[in-house]
């Protein structure tokens, strides 16, 4: 049942300049799906507006039968039950964990704030911090603190957009871990917005893409992977080599085997010792360059190594 439903949101800010076009997404409910897209593609833009934090031009917001309101049409702009938590985490400097938390709960009963405190805390594994101030937590630390206080006064929708960028990669991947439990037993319904596809990944499989105001592709990662919509799509998950001689026709570094006697010959110009594989830039007999991975480590720049792959991992457009 759809429960979010976005129906063809219109929006610009400089008249012609559409940063959002016909843009349109039925999210169910407690679905967790990633927002991916370039910087700049209109994801900022989207969620303020589902939030009902900005005015679209046209097309319309539900939260079940609850039309969302333009801030011009509301006279205190936003949703309890949508909360939308950024980057920039916006913590109250001289409150501790546990004050940031209840905040919005101020106007609550006494017995109820402190429950759902309690609860958040235990949830986020913040209670050994309740005490503390935010400059004496860590970035992660202060990011789970803003998510508590998002979640305090229980929305049904969060939205999240970039919320981990300014964490080192170590901190962010366990704390999206860590999200993803906490949402999917609170039920709730998020966005995850990232222009990191692994981040995107790590907290859920649903994926829906974006390209300059519009919806491009929406699906699992592996349909997505395989059968990207579009170059924009594909480029998400990879670098891609244009085949010679077949226009618009590519295949993935990963999907490129190497030979030391019969293949496609290629030059090795340059190579990159990287995480997994020995990333090297070779040259064809075109002399197009292509990125390819050298998971064995063996082949070294100057060398010649034979190129193969499977017509079947080919991607056309
Ligand atoms: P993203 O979050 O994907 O980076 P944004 O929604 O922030 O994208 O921005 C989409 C486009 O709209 C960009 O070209 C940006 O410059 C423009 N934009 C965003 N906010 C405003 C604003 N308040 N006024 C004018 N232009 C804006
Ligand atoms: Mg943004």
């Amino acid at each position: 049942m759809i429960y979010l439903n976005i129906d063809s949101i219109q929006k610009t800010y400089r008249k012609g300049d559409f940063v959002l076009k016909n843009f349109s997404l039925k999210i169910p409910k407690g679905k967790i799906i990633s927002l991916v897209g370039e910087s700049g593609s209109g994801k900022s833009t989207l969620l303020r507006i589902i939030a009902g934090l900005e005015n679209r031009d046209s097309g319309e917001i539900f939260l079940e039968n609850t039309r969302i309101l333009n801030p011009k049409e509301n006279l205190v702009p936003g949703f309890e039950e949508i909360q939308l938590v950024f980057q920039e985490y916006h913590l109250y400097p001289k409150s501790t964990v546990e004050q940031n938390i209840s905040r919005p709960l101020l106007l609550f009963e006494k017995e109820y704030r402190k429950a759902r405190v309690e609860k958040l805390l235990n949830l986020l594994g913040l209670e050994i911090h309740r005490d503390k101030l935010p400059k004496e937590l860590s970035g992660g630390q202060q990011q789970k603190v803003a998510i508590g206080r998002a979640l305090s006064l229980e929305p049904q929708v969060l939205l999240l957009d970039e919320p981990f960028s300014s964490l080192d990669t170590i901190q962010r991947r366990e704390l999206i871990a860590e999200l993803k439990t906490m949402f999917d037993q609170l039920g709730v319904t998020v966005i995850f917005v990232t222009h990191d596809l692994d981040d995107a990944l790590l907290m859920t499989d649903h994926l829906v893409i974006i390209q300059k105001g519009k919806l491009i592709q929406q699906g699992g990662a592996k349909e997505i992977f395989e059968k990207p919509k579009n170059l924009y799509a594909a480029k998400l998950f990879s670098h891609l080599n244009p085949i010679p001689d077949k226009t618009r026709t590519y295949i993935r570094p990963s999907d490129v085997q190497l030979f030391k006697t019969s293949g496609i010959p290629a030059k090795i110009m340059e190579r990159k010792y990287l995480v997994h594989y020995n990333q090297l830039t070779v040259k064809l007999p075109g002399g197009e360059q292509w990125l390819i991975e050298d998971k064995k480590r063996i082949f070294e720049v100057g060398e010649r190594v034979f190129l193969k792959w499977n017509a079947s991992s080919e991607i056309k457009f």
